[in-house]
């Protein structure tokens, strides 16, 4: 059995939970992006920033969790040099549901993956270790990152393998970055914790792990040494381990954690939080549209196949881009370009910072496909072109020569010189017509591919008489 605790930083808030300062904390100089709230100097006052309660609220609503018509803040204590106030503001259910999100689910192919709850509170500061051996090795800490928003999501122990988890976390950065709350490429932007317990052991939690894609390693890992453990008939003792990422491993604890006396208490300096039903509708009405929803629409509306609008309707940048150069009569053909041939040009977030392609473009492409002026074939070369120029679609056409043959006279002196050159194809062809594409493959070759396919048909047959 399986659980998570996931944190997600709400990146794109412009300020930090409870201060002015930059939510986007990267970029600075260490200990830059401070001040006396966040850094907890003594009577300084936090003030909540509202953008992220109503953010935090539609991650609720988005993972159909309930929402509750108050919330409140808890103060969990704890020393810690990454925790300036030696406290950290975070939602506790101790008071009835007070987090911003209660029970809800998402699912995962057809399995249901059930959400405990949802809680906001502040990121700590961040430890930087330097000295390569234990001896000289000293710590450093960097507040910049200390208030940053960032919600818990707390599953149920509901995940079997690793690979349920795996699937999960794709779904719920999808759904994350579909509702413009967070960008989980970010480093740091997604972190968790794990639970694993195998049949018969003890649960122990993993701490931790800094990506998603550790956390899948850290979760097999995990699995591998607890059945190891059992059968050698050797106990599983409940423990928090460590994802040690330079080992890719899990290490016992030596701290005493999980024995801690938070000693929670209401933060009287925040007051209660009112969700009015009015609120919630009115962030219901500005939820973009759901990942499924999106799906069903380019099946139903433009036929696109349930599988490439699986791809488009997953990634945000995909269908921000389809939506925004999409026309009902070439939504097919642009689904195509984006799915087949632009997927693999830009898969990083450096390759999308560094590409110039617009939605124009993609309107251009397709429409230029569409009425045979620019063949699939030099429709690539041109996206690429596109790519790293952002020149207009009619001028790379003409600097790099790409528009298709489509002028008669000129595909008609090629067809003849294939025709001579080709004497015992032509013959088959009179006896066999389908053969004639492989006259069709000659002109295209002669023409490096260029050549208009259904006036080069037409303009063969009737120069071969059939
Ligand atoms: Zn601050």
């Amino acid at each position: 059995m399986i659980g998570l605790e996931i944190h997600c930083q709400l990146t794109n808030l412009n300020s930090k939970l409870f201060c002015p300062c930059k939510a986007n904390y990267r970029g600075f100089e260490i200990n830059e992006n401070i001040c006396p709230i966040c850094i907890g100097l003594p009577g300084s006052m936090p003030r909540l920033n509202q953008e992220a309660v109503k953010k935090a609220t539609i991650i609720a609503m988005a993972l159909n969790c309930s929402t509750p018509e108050k919330i409140a803040f808890f103060r969990k204590n704890y020393f810690y040099p990454d925790l300036p106030k030696n406290f950290q503001i975070t939602q506790l259910n101790i008071y009835g549901d007070t987090s911003v999100g209660g029970t809800g689910s998402v699912m995962v192919g057809d399995k249901k993956i059930n959400i405990t709850r949802i809680q906001l509170e502040e990121d700590p500061g961040r430890l930087i270790y330097e000295g390569s051996s234990s001896k000289n090795q000293i710590t450093l800490v960097d507040y910049n990152r200390a208030g940053t928003p960032l919600v818990e999501i707390v599953t149920e122990p509901d995940f079997e393998t690793p690979k349920e988890v795996r699937d999960f976390l794709n779904i719920l950065s999808d759904i994350l970055e579909n509702l413009g709350v967070a960008d989980p490429s970010l480093e740091g932007a997604m972190r968790a914790d794990a639970n694993v317990s195998i049949k018969g052991g003890k649960k122990v939690e993993i701490k931790n792990i800094g990506s998603f894609h550790d956390l899948e390693k850290a979760v097999h890992f995990e699995i591998t040494r607890q059945e190891s453990l059992h059968s050698r008939e050797i106990e599983i003792i409940q423990e928090t381990r460590h994802w040690d990422d330079k080992r890719k491993i899990t290490v016992s604890s030596r701290s005493k954690e999980e024995e801690l006396d938070y000693r929670y208490f209401l933060e009287g300096d925040i007051p209660w939080v009112i969700i009015d039903p009015a609120t919630k509708t009115k962030l219901i009405s500005e939820m973009p549209e759901s990942i499924v929803s999106k799906k069903e629409r380019y099946v139903s509306k433009y036929h696109i196949p349930a599988q490439v609008a699986d791809v488009l309707s997953s990634d945000k940048y995909y269908s921000d881009l389809f939506e925004d150069s999409h026309t009902e009569s070439n939504a097919k053909e642009i689904a195509n370009i984006i799915t087949t041939d632009l997927m693999g040009l830009v898969d990083t977030r450096e390759k999308r910072e560094a590409s110039k392609l617009t939605p124009h473009h993609l309107k251009d492409l397709a429409d230029s496909i569409q009425s045979s002026k620019l063949s699939r074939n030099s429709s690539k070369n041109a996206l690429h072109e596109i790519l790293k120029t952002g020149k207009d679609l009619s001028i790379i056409i003409k600097e790099l020569d790409l528009g298709n043959v489509s002028d008669e006279s000129e595909l008609s002196g090629i067809i003849t010189q294939v025709i001579s050159e080709e004497a015992q194809a032509v013959e088959q062809t009179r006896s066999n017509p389908q053969t004639i594409n492989y006259l069709v493959g000659k002109v295209m070759q002669k023409t490096k591919g260029k050549a208009d396919p259904t006036l080069t048909l037409n303009l063969l047959k009737k120069q071969i008489g059939i």
